[in-house]
């Protein structure tokens, strides 16, 4: 039998799995990707990007082409009953709350988003990474004398190809006056999982069904729902017992309801609540939930889905919309899916094999987090993973994944379960109405929940990775078991720039050319550290010599900046150096500044992008850098950032000492040097 070797095994080719074969194809890292499907998918399922998914699809080189196809979602209505039972517009909100992001929350199917990273695996792996289709894993078998040893493969897994036949879902499709539609049933969770059928015709098939095994260093299971590497480590699901049922119509509407290109919120008097989500390509999605299975006991709710059809799904829409009409030519895609709100007792096993997106939580489409929280999941493992294969960083921050996401997906299921009440429940004739809903109360709701919406929202507890003060998350941290941190910093320097969140972005200009550029822009994913060095003024003589003190122990050769990056390698592919000062540009020059931090490099000369000023622009107005983020100028502070883009710590401008005992805690010396004296 073929036998491979591969650092990391990915199953499973939906968002979760394909961002973290991005993430993997980035850093070089040698990954496989198998899927049990024959091809990827071409319409429907989830669509809804937060603001904070096109920041990270930015960061990949390929934000820009979401944003440009995609439908821009930028207000809400709700809509809710007058005193006499008609349906009525009460409110209208902006869909993203202004200012969190440079984006706003934008829909596309997920057939894109996939298309956007196989074009970019491609690109950055040289066409040395594709997803294997009609590849499923047969067996997992983990050596546990092995785990902690991080040359060790300790994962066997056997994998079997199947024909182009067994790999190809059998889809219905429905006739709409005369056209035929997809529909998404087949990959619906309301079917039976199809895992095990699909082997036994294999087994059956001469053509196909060779076998090979791969031995893994680590292996993600971003297979879905159903997750067979889930069952295969022994984890399951925990939560609600009872599971919703929801239908999904995309149709070009043809209506006299006037807010039909706006995002809805419809609750009806007596005929339930409706979501419209306008698309691209003037397509509208209409989320509906039909029922529960609560309601249908006594049926085999996953097998008996005769009853759920797109007519069945427009007559629910039209009693909801009435009086206004609604009726369609064109259905370019339905489904009816089934979810519960679970999360998984646990993230993986070993710090060997982990499980990203529904393979570990599942929840109901309304606020649009399946595909976004999936996909964030494995933006979180992907930098760390790499970090640890490529012997940069210990095994220890692994163990973050876990702490950081678990909590993330409780909070969503929270968020869920409050907002499935509030949006399917039936809204209250009149303030002694208690079993109604107060729509008073879903409007609060939905616009704190915004927020949450966003994930701009995310904040990491403190971990040895963001230097968070004890008393503000001290029992999360022992959740985390890392080792504690004895590095803490100093919030206050930067009140803007929060220790565990994302770092928001203002335009900075390039100090040599004038050139206004995002902050985030120069953050791109590629598994680099960030030290942001932000002076303050530095044409005042007191910041000028803090920050060459701070200069001349970066110089140094055993200063963490030279010793955690190998000899061989880039001087900012491991920690990367990016100075933020506040004097005004044109009172000082590029060579002005310490080499450190526009190093000289043999071929490239000077590196002129790295020093950057907080100015105002020639034609794009002043990004006010240090009075957005409170910082003063003549104090300035220490930023470092994740390869993620969190903020890890803020301390003092010349406190080296403490930068340099954050990367100890972790990162492995590169290069036999003395270390300084600290
Ligand atoms: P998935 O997208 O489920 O991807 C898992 C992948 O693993 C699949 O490609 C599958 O073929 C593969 N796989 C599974 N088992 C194996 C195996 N044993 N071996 C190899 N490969 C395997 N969310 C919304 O926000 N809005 C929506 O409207 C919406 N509609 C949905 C409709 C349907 C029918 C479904 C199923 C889900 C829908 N969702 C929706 C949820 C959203 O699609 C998911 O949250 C998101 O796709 C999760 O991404 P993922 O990568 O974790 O899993």
């Amino acid at each position: 039998m073929a036998e491979d070797h591969v650092d990391v095994l990915i199953v499973g080719a939906g968002p979760a799995g394909l961002m973290l074969a991005t993430w993997l194809a980035k850093c070089g890292v040698k990954a496989r990707i198998v899927d049990k499907r024959g091809t990827k998918i071409f319409n429907g399922q989830a669509d809804g990007l937060q603001c904070r998914t096109l920041e990270i699809l930015d960061s990949f080189g390929i934000g820009h082409r979401a944003w440009r196809e995609s439908n821009h979602m930028l207000e809400i209505c709700l809509w809710n009953p007058d005193s006499n039972g008609v349906i009525h517009r009460s409110s209208r909100l902006p869909d993203t709350i202004p200012g969190i992001s440079r984006f706003q929350q934008v829909v596309l199917h997920q057939g894109r988003i996939e298309r956007f990273f196989l074009d970019a695996i491609n690109e950055f792996s040289n066409g040395g990474v594709a997803v294997e289709r009609g590849v499923l894993p047969t067996s997992l078998d983990i050596d546990q004398s092995c785990v902690e040893d991080p040359e060790a493969y300790p994962i066997t897994v056997n994998l079997r190809h199947l024909s182009e036949e067994d790999a190809t879902p059998k889809q219905s499709s429905t006739m709409s006056n005369g056209i035929s539609a997809q529909d998404g049933l087949f990959r619906s969770n309301l079917m039976a999982d199809d895992t095990a059928d699909m082997l036994k015709t294999s087994e059956l098939n001469q053509k196909a069904n060779t076998t090979e095994t791969i031995k893994a260093k680590y292996m993600v299971g971003a297979d879905g729902a159903h997750s067979w590497v889930r069952k295969e480590i022994g984890l399951k699901l925990e939560g609600e017992s009872t599971d919703y049922i929801w239908g999904v119509l995309d149709i070009v509407p043809i209506t006299d309801f006037p807010d039909i290109r706006s995002r809805c919120a419809v609750h009806s008097a007596n005929s339930g609540s409706i979501m419209v989500i306008p698309r691209e390509n003037k397509l509208v999605r209409l989320y509906i939930q039909l029922t529960t299975t609560s309601k249908i006991q006594g049926q085999d709710s996953r097998t008996d889905r005769s009853w759920i059809t797109p007519k069945v799904i427009l007559e629910s829409a039209q009693r909801i919309l009435s009086p206004y009409k609604l009726e369609y030519r064109k259905l370019d895609w339905w489904t009816a899916y089934q979810i519960g709100q679970r999360v998984g007792s646990s993230f993986g096993v070993h710090d060997r094999v982990f499980l990203a997106g529904d393979a570990v939580h599942t929840h109901s489409p309304k606020a649009g987090q399946g595909m976004n929280v999936s996909m964030q999941d494995a933006y979180n493992l992907g930098w760390k993973l790499s970090s640890v294969i490529k012997g940069h960083s210990n095994r220890s921050i692994l163990k973050t994944y876990e702490f950081e996401r678990k909590a993330i997906a409780h909070a969503l299921i929270e968020f869920d379960h409050k907002f499935s009440r509030l949006f399917s429940g039936r809204p209250a004739k009149d303030i002694m109405d208690e079993e109604g809903i107060s729509m008073d109360e879903f409007r609060d709701a939905f616009q704190k929940g915004n927020l949450f919406a966003s994930g701009i929202a995310v904040d990491y507890g403190r971990s040895l990775i963001v230097t968070k003060p004890v008393a503000e998350n001290g029992a999360s941290e022992a959740t985390a078991a890392t080792t504690s941190t004895p590095v803490t910093g100093i919030q206050d320097l930067a009140p803007g720039l929060k220790v565990g969140q994302r770092i928001p972005s203002v335009k900075v200009l390039n100090q040599s050319d004038a050139r206004p550029w995002h902050l985030q822009e120069r953050l791109p994913s590629n598994g680099t550290w960030r030290l942001l060095v932000v002076p303050g003024d530095v044409s005042q003589p007191g910041q000028k010599s803090r920050l060459e003190k701070l200069c001349g122990q970066l110089s140094n050769p055993a200063s963490f900046l030279r010793r955690f990056t190998p000899n061989t390698a880039r001087y900012d592919s491991v920690i990367e150096v990016i100075t933020i000062h506040g004097a005004p540009r044109q009172s000082v020059d590029v060579f002005d500044f310490p080499e450190v931090l526009r190093p000289f490099h043999e071929v490239d000369g000077w590196d002129y992008e790295k020093i950057f000023v907080d100015d105002q622009s020639y034609h794009e107005g002043h990004g006010e850098f240090y009075k957005t983020f409170n910082i003063r100028h003549d104090e300035g502070c220490l930023v470092i950032l994740r390869p993620d883009q969190y903020i890890s710590y803020v301390g003092k401008l010349d406190d080296y000492e403490s930068a340099d005992r954050f990367f100890s805690e972790f990162m492995l010396p590169q290069n036999n040097l003395t270390l300084p004296k600290v």
